[in-house]
């Protein structure tokens, strides 16, 4: 493979088979609009190198949004519950993803040529696709952030609780100008004009010993992260956690922000508009959400083995 091409692996999974990565095309005219009606999940697995083994994290959970997003879309899904757990563990097998991976299921219309959006009631084309993705819990990686001057869309303009692809243009104009402005990441306002949450990630403050973060109706993804974190703050750590409308200045004065989601994981936010977060660097309470979720991901704790789907790996034949 050629240097600056993402290494890819063998096979994904695409209507109802799995296929060689290569043999995976479609004729550019098909992709029209395809796109604009599609819903996706992003879920990801955990290497633990003691056991061999690869645990996918609340993949049930992960299914029933996706379901729950073809739903909201109007998109008929042909696969249940049952057949995608097997098309990914089978997938993920047969790509001997013996490391930190990626997994994406893409349900969206197919054969738009020469239409300008589908049909409702057409049944969704569904592809799930992984790649490698390292974790960066616990390499003391933090984010600046500015308060985005784009508002995050609200319930009656766009389904902002589900991973509807076209939802992302607004996450991704409050990241480019977060960019250009110097900063790593945005925090979106709603129309309520609280804080609802960065592009692709929910947001926690911690404060006095509480943690806080914005209630499901502020215009927020229903985040399977921020679930689990806000499980394991309350039972693991004995913290009292609240879900309630957040101001911008309550983020200004937390003692401790960080943002989560599959992909953000748990990652500081060390400073906001100038203005620095608690002492500047990475709090107490984030770093030890970081360790605890970090010890639950890859099944070297045995609390909460219920959000692990384990993938056993082929044996590797020894070298000779
Ligand atoms: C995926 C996503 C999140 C995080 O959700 P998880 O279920 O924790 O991955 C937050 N916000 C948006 C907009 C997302 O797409």
């Amino acid at each position: 493979m050629s240097e600056g091409q993402q290494r890819h692996p063998a096979y994904l999974w695409w209507n109802g088979q799995q296929r060689a990565w290569e043999d995976a095309t479609v004729h550019v005219t098909d992709l029209g609009w395809s796109t604009v009606g599609a819903v996706f999940e992003g879920i990801r697995g955990y290497w633990n190198p003691d056991t061999e083994q690869l645990h996918v994290f609340r993949l049930a959970e992960h299914l029933r949004r996706l379901a729950m997003s073809t739903k909201l879309v109007r998109l008929p899904l042909a696969y249940d519950e049952a057949a995608l757990t097997g098309a990914i563990t089978d997938l993920l097998t047969a790509n001997e993803s013996r490391e930190d991976t990626y997994i994406r299921p893409l349900a969206y219309t197919g054969k738009t040529s020469g239409k300008r959006f589908a049909q409702i009631g057409s049944d969704a084309e569904l592809l799930i696709n992984t790649h490698p993705m390292p974790s960066h819990l616990g390499t003391g990686m933090t984010y600046t952030a500015k308060v985005s001057s784009w508002t995050r869309i609200s319930d009656n303009v766009m389904p902002p609780r589900v991973k509807n692809l076209s939802n992302y243009r607004n996450g991704q104009l409050a990241g480019y100008e977060a960019t250009l402005d110097g900063y790593d990441t945005a925090f979106l306002l709603n129309t309520r004009g609280q804080v609802a949450e960065a592009p692709g990630a929910c947001v926690m403050m911690i404060r006095d010993g509480k943690l806080f973060t914005p209630d499901s109706g502020a215009s927020i993804l229903e985040s399977i992260t921020r679930d689990a974190l806000m499980t394991m703050a309350r039972e693991v750590l004995g913290m009292e956690v609240v879900e309630r409308g957040i101001d911008r200045t309550e983020l200004y004065m937390a003692d401790e922000v960080f943002t989560c989601g599959t992909a953000a994981e748990v990652t500081p936010v060390v400073d906001i508009d100038k203005y620095p977060i608690g002492a500047g660097e990475i709090g107490p309470v984030t770093a030890e959400l970081d360790r605890v979720f970090q010890d639950v991901l890859r099944g070297r704790e045995s609390r909460y083995g219920q959000w692990r789907t384990t993938v056993d790996m082929p044996v590797l034949a020894p070298v000779s």
